[in-house]
């Protein structure tokens, strides 16, 4: 992820933590002064969002060390300030495993809770042990023990796709198609989202910030399952643009710039003596103008390392490969031969006629 400091690996996963973290320090830091609080009570304060935030890695760690088990391999995991997001490569897809997955998560609070419920002596023996405003020496353990219990609670909210709405929708996968599922879970989700926010915008601005996360993330996810079962059982055969518009990798920046304005292209695929050298789309072409010389050849903009599909490749797979990678064009066939192209452009195309499709058949 962007603009996140890296603080290391734990079994292959890297960890981040994202720069707006240091919003949330730095508004802890300003909200104990406003109370008059001294430096070391602010320490202390500070001492026990650090350590929170170090639950809350162990909480991600459960989800990715749990999707490991089912070969989902977790690129990172970055710590925002209303939590943690851990990038999986895709979502464990059989309810069995999305459930384990899910609750892997809340699962690690929940010890993190009974372990020290069981540790520390009774609270009565500690002064003002919930007290969460003043957080010293004397209440750190059972303040800690108590966030430990919320954060469990909290996640398990049936509000997709935090990890109650994806245990939410694995139990309903169960007994129906997955789509259906995804879209009652993502339901759900919205309406619990909308109450975060108007609770948020009375109680807790962080609520505000969590309710549009969710709200988002449940659309776009709702969107993507919807997408990945009208893409099920196609190939790239199926989405396959036949012409790929091409040019010599000494055309000028100014002439493929024309070229994007004055044609229905937005990517080109530069060819060097009769092979592939590159690809160039229409961000490259912009990045270009805006920084190179007009006559500069295309050959300095473009993309050097082009991503080759197989014709009969699952779409769904071609779909995820260019997302992980990043790619929006991808060519198909291999260096020798090239049989036409696919971009992200013409797969929302082809999920748009087979929605359609659909829809005209259950008409
Ligand atoms: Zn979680």
């Amino acid at each position: 992820m962007k603009n996140a400091l890296y603080l290391g690996k734990v079994s292959g996963i890297r960890i981040f933590v994202h720069w707006t973290f240091l919003i949330l320090i730095g508004w802890i830091v300003f909200s104990n002064l406003n109370r008059g609080l001294g430096g070391t009570e602010i320490l202390w304060s500070v001492a026990f969002i650090l350590t929170i935030f170090g639950c809350v890695t162990l909480h991600e760690l459960g989800h990715a060390l749990a999707a490991k088990r089912f070969n989902i391999v977790t690129r990172d995991i970055t710590l925002l300030p209303i939590g943690g997001v851990a990038q999986m490569e895709s979502i464990p897809e059989k309810p069995k495993e999305e459930l384990i997955v899910a609750i892997a998560g809340p699962a690690v609070n929940l010890v993190i809770f009974v372990l020290l419920f069981f540790a520390l002596p009774g609270p009565q023996s500690a002064g003002g042990a919930m007290d969460i405003q003043h957080i010293g020496p004397g209440n750190f353990m059972y303040a800690l023990m108590v966030v430990n219990m919320w954060l469990a609670l909290f996640n398990l909210i049936p509000a997709f796709p935090m990890d109650g709405g994806r245990v939410f929708r694995a139990l309903l996968a169960f007994r129906m198609e997955r789509t259906r599922a995804t879209r009652i879970a993502a339901g759900l989700g919205q309406i619990l989202a909308m109450g975060f926010i108007f609770l948020g915008l009375f109680y807790n601005p962080f609520l505000v910030f969590i309710g549009l996360f969710i709200f988002l993330g449940a659309q776009s996810e709702a969107e993507q399952t919807q997408t990945k079962s009208l893409l099920k059982g196609y190939t790239v055969h199926d989405a396959l643009l036949e012409e790929i518009p091409e040019m010599a990798p000494e055309t000028s920046i100014r002439a493929a710039a024309e070229h994007l304005l004055h044609t229905q292209n937005k990517y080109f695929l530069v060819k060097n003596d009769g092979k592939p050298a590159g690809t160039l789309g229409r961000d490259e072409i912009i990045r270009a103008i805006g920084s190179m010389d007009d006559n500069a050849p295309v050959q300095q903009a473009m993309r050097a390392e082009v991503m080759y599909l197989t014709v009969d490749m699952p779409i769904e797979e071609a779909w995820n490969k260019m997302q992980r990678e990043k790619q929006s064009f991808a060519l198909v066939g291999s260096e020798d031969e090239v049989f036409g192209a696919l971009d992200t452009d013409n797969i929302a195309e082809f999920v748009m006629i087979r929605s359609a499709e659909q829809s005209k058949k259950s008409k």
